[in-house]
């Protein structure tokens, strides 16, 4: 059998602070196919974009292991790193900031074909071209500088850079969480079209369940550093298990006002991750909380194929 293209096992990240630990990420675990898209989703705060820069190696893990195509790269030191961070990529929420202001897209665009020593002269011009191509961008996109183009056009070309050095893994961090409703639904559309057309693995890092929707394979669910639930799309979306996702869902708008689904509110702030609560982390706000739940952390099981839930509710 051939190895998944990530493998994230019991991914753990801590930062020291005065007085203790924020657990940001506390035993994470999941794997991503080759063309296959998974996304993170949680409330701001969960750990989700703490798992990707990890697993980008933009931080290094507190403890477990990380995969990329059967190789092990939590533990590399930078010098045998560098050569692998071709294979993933980033786009992050804000393109203005990856974006140098001062340089021309075809630089922008060129600067990881010169670093990997994949093209120059000529050859990366045409290289820059295609990717240009494949975003929805003309050639003269070339030489204008990043000011020049709108919020959606940035990103487009945010995503040339990423895709320029050739990746196998493509992580999108809130990546079309700042643009407009209507931008948004292009950019993941453009998304799908390259992650289908290139066999790219995709993980999309967001707080925006509605997003996810209509972009991905599966789904997982975060809370306060864990994932609560790991589904198919659409066992998540049609029967959700954990009382967070149920809780998550109820405020996704549905097109059929006829089919609305009923708002769970939750009570309370996401108690601080310096200091999670005993048990089952999710028990201050669950509606569905019992005695075992304040005292007993419930352990990840498998209801279904593929499915995956920490809740007692479940066994
Ligand atoms: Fe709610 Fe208890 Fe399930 Fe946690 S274990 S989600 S508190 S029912």
């Amino acid at each position: 059998m051939t190895a998944p293209l990530l493998d994230v096992a019991g991914l753990v990240k801590h930062f020291a602070v005065r007085g203790g630990a924020v657990r940001a990420v506390d035993g994470v675990s999941f794997t991503l196919a080759r063309g296959e898209t998974l996304a993170l989703v949680g409330e701001s705060g969960c750990g989700k974009s703490t798992v990707g820069r990890c697993i980008l190696r933009l931080l290094r893990p507190t403890a477990g292991q990380i995969m990329l195509a059967g190789r092990r790269i939590d533990d590399l030191p930078e010098r045998r790193l560098r050569p692998l961070r071709r294979h993933m990529q980033v786009v992050f929420q804000d393109p203005f900031s990856s974006l140098n202001p001062r340089q021309r897209v075809r630089d922008a665009i060129g600067e990881p074909l010169r670093n990997f020593a994949l093209a120059s002269g000529a050859e990366l011009s045409a290289r820059v071209a295609e990717l240009l191509d494949q975003v929805g961008l003309p050639p003269s996109a070339m030489a204008r500088l990043p000011h020049e183009f709108s919020g959606g056009q940035r990103q487009r070309i945010g995503i040339a850079r990423a895709l320029a050095p050739g990746p196998d893994l493509l992580v999108c961090d809130e990546a079309v969480s700042a643009l407009d409703v209507s931008v948004k639904a292009q950019i993941v559309n453009l998304l799908l079209g390259l992650q289908e057309r290139l066999g790219l693995g995709l993980l999309f890092i967001s707080h925006d369940l509605a997003i996810v929707e209509h972009l991905t394979h599966r789904v997982a669910v975060m809370y306060l550093g864990r994932i609560v639930e790991l589904a198919d799309r659409r066992a998540l979306f049609a029967a959700p298990r954990h009382p967070y996702t149920q809780a998550l869902l109820s405020a996704v708008p549905v097109p059929d006002p006829g089919a609305a689904r009923t708002r769970i509110v939750l009570r309370g702030d996401v108690p601080s991750p310096l200091a999670p609560p005993a048990g089952c982390r999710f028990h201050t706000r669950c509606p569905a909380a019992f005695a075992r739940c304040r005292s007993e952390e419930p352990v990840p099981r498998q209801i279904g194929p593929g499915h995956i839930v920490a809740c007692h509710l479940e066994g």
